[in-house]
């Protein structure tokens, strides 16, 4: 099913926060449930037919959905807020909740080490075998100390569950992320892949630079031809 198929499902949504839930596990039901984004298509510049959209959701994705005012009847314009004429999905008293949820909370001052539910590595894992992102998934029990277990999850998994084929399925995100520090700290100590990355990434820009300049010198040309005919056109 996609999103648009069910403009009752930013109700859920919300209602899904207010319950206490929080948007990265809300994405992953949605995900879960089959649900994807809105699809169209559209024509590309070699004028050929490309699907877009139909994606899984993210924390992000779900925010914006949650946050934006026209579920409550508003529209915005200039940077302002207006009564719609349209017809609102959610109250304006639920929306407000929802709204002040997702603010950040600034009662309390951690570090980001202290933090338990930073997730290194999302956004930028991939799994080894689907080769799809790797998605921060609470486990669902805590430990002794009331912490949840937390993990990266294969996104096919999440998607499939049981009846996904993959081998790596979920990894404990602390001990993963440690083994990738570690992996780091070690490639930072080796003096030859330190030079080898610092001269290929010096290649790498001065191979960028090299068209930007000869794009300049042409923009430049054509500048002053303009504003030389543009002299002219004054006589
Ligand atoms: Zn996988």
């Amino acid at each position: 099913m996609e999103f648009s198929c069910a403009l009752t499902m930013d109700f859920s949504l919300t209602l899904r926060l207010n319950d206490g839930k929080k948007p990265s596990e809300i994405a992953n039901i949605m995900n879960a449930e089959g649900i994807r984004t809105k699809s169209r298509i559209v024509t590309t510049n070699k004028n050929e037919k490309k699907k877009v959209g139909g994606n899984r959701f993210n924390e992000d994705f779900v925010k914006k959905i949650i946050t934006n005012p026209l579920y409550k009847g508003y529209v915005h314009f200039n940077n302002e807020e207006f009564k719609g004429i349209h017809p609102s999905i959610v109250s304006v008293q639920t929306w407000d909740k929802t709204y002040e949820l997702l603010q950040p909370k600034h009662t309390k001052r951690l570090t980001y080490s202290k933090d338990a539910h930073v997730h290194l590595l999302k956004g930028i894992a991939k799994c080894g075998e689907c080769g799809v992102l790797l998605t921060p998934y609470p486990g669902g029990k805590k430990d002794r100390h009331g912490n949840p277990y937390l993990y990266y999850a294969c996104g096919k998994v999440v998607d499939s569950g049981k009846e996904s084929s993959c081998k790596v399925r979920a990894l404990p995100a602390r001990e993963f992320e440690n083994a990738i520090k570690k992996c780091l700290s070690d490639l930072g100590h080796n003096k030859a892949i330190v030079e080898s990355a610092i001269k290929s990434t010096a290649k790498f820009t001065k191979s960028r630079i090299k068209p930007l300049e000869a794009e300049l010198e042409k923009t430049e040309k054509r500048l002053s031809t303009f504003l030389c005919l543009k002299q002219l056109a004054k006589y």
